[in-house]
């Protein structure tokens, strides 16, 4: 291949890229939709296409519904079946879902397990859960990964689990242990960051270059940052651990080593207690939150959304976002109390940068983070589909 041939590879395989993610993130489109969205060429796109349903991630149907006069146009979607495994452990329940391209949650089972379970007795129920799922979802589809997302400190490189202080697990190289149960490619992540490229990608963060993330779950708080389009990772690919925010240094003592951090303040486990009940689901909760009759509960929501506001004024100085997307419980709280919480923002930020700073809610709720772990399971095939081809032909 000569100079000339490479870089029109090049360009062609960009392309391929760009046709595949306008289906992924576009969902289903006439090729007619594909030219306007990418503004190529009618003939390229018909080579695109393809190239796609040549290598089995795409395919060409007319609609269902034949509505109006004159020929439908024939449907290009890509190829749900092409799926990943996520697997998201808590304290006390394990989530395994199966997760298609296009992100598609096709399906979520969770198993309750006892408080401690240690990461053997974990990977035990995932196999059982997983075996199953191959029964239930047999061919056409296609399982290429799994993803762990964990509620942890997780060092990027090697895969492991540093620190995750609900379960109790410490310096557990999880990657490499799924890796030798299921001979599968295994990706480990922190939950949060895999919730922020969900809203990044599918939810009001697309298209946005600069996006704080921040979720609230039952273990605390987590987060993603996005800086010119790009997630920022820290050093082992830790960081945006935006619930240990110090608020407070004579607060209540952290896991972290601090005291008074944001997490231990702005806390579900304190609005259950001022609920009066030990759990609820994430809508009764939710609605528990918007009544809020009680005075003491309503008292406990102001609190936690002042303080919630403090940490977030402390992010806007850092990173000066564009936009600020609330996932989990951070979400349902902010629900309650929108003004209050943009108020609180507002005098307590640096002016300039607070000023055009939006607030939003996460668009994908309780799939947020499966539908992360599956662009992590997905980056391959999504930034290479000529190789996804070469795979399969081997
Ligand atoms: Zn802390």
């Amino acid at each position: 291949m000569n100079q000339h041939q490479r870089s029109n590879e090049q360009v062609r395989r960009g392309n391929l890229v760009r046709v595949l993610s306008a289906l992924h993130y576009d969902g289903p489109q006439s090729r007619a939709e594909l030219t306007r969205l990418t503004g190529f060429y009618r003939s390229t796109i018909a080579a695109l296409v393809a190239e796609l349903i040549d290598v089995g991630l795409a395919s060409e149907a007319l609609p269902e519904e034949r509505l109006g006069v004159g020929r439908p146009s024939p449907i290009v979607a890509i190829n749900t079946h092409i799926v990943g495994i996520v697997v998201y452990p808590d304290v006390d329940a394990i989530i395994v879902a199966v997760i298609g391209l296009g992100g598609v949650v096709h399906k979520r089972v969770r198993r309750s397990m006892q408080v401690g379970h240690t990461p053997e007795q974990t990977i035990d129920v995932i196999a059982e859960v997983v075996t199953d799922l191959h029964a239930e979802f047999p061919g056409p589809y296609r399982f290429i990964g799994l993803g762990a997302a964990v509620p942890a400190l997780v060092e990027a490189p090697t895969r492991t689990v540093t620190l995750a202080p609900n379960l109790g697990w410490s310096e557990v190289p999880f990657g490499e242990m799924l890796e030798a149960r299921f001979d599968t490619p295994v990706v480990v992540a922190n939950d949060a960051q895999l919730g922020a490229i969900a809203e990044r990608q599918f939810g009001p963060g697309r298209g946005v270059n600069h996006m704080l993330y921040l979720n609230g779950s039952a273990g605390g708080i987590g987060g993603g940052a996005y800086v010119h389009g790009h997630a920022v990772r820290g050093y082992r690919g830790y960081g945006a651990e935006f619930g240990h925010i110090v608020i407070d240094p004579a607060g209540p003592p952290c896991f972290c080593g601090q005291r008074g951090c944001l997490e231990r303040f702005v806390n579900r486990g304190e609005l259950l207690k001022t609920m009066g009940t030990p759990s609820l689901d994430a809508d009764e909760f939710e609605r528990a939150l918007i009544d809020n009759q009680d005075a003491d509960l309503a008292r406990e929501i102001d609190r936690q959304i002042d303080w919630l506001g403090d940490g977030i004024a402390t992010l806007i100085s850092s990173f000066a976002p564009q936009l600020i997307v609330l996932g989990g419980f951070l979400s349902s709280l902010f629900e309650a109390r929108p003004e209050r919480l943009r108020q609180r923002i507002a005098q307590r930020s640096f002016h300039q940068l607070a000023a055009h700073v939006e607030l939003v809610r996460g668009g994908l709720g309780s799939h947020e983070v499966l539908v992360g772990a599956g662009e992590r399971i997905f980056e391959t095939v999504l930034t290479n589909p000529a190789g996804f081809g070469e795979n399969r032909a081997r």
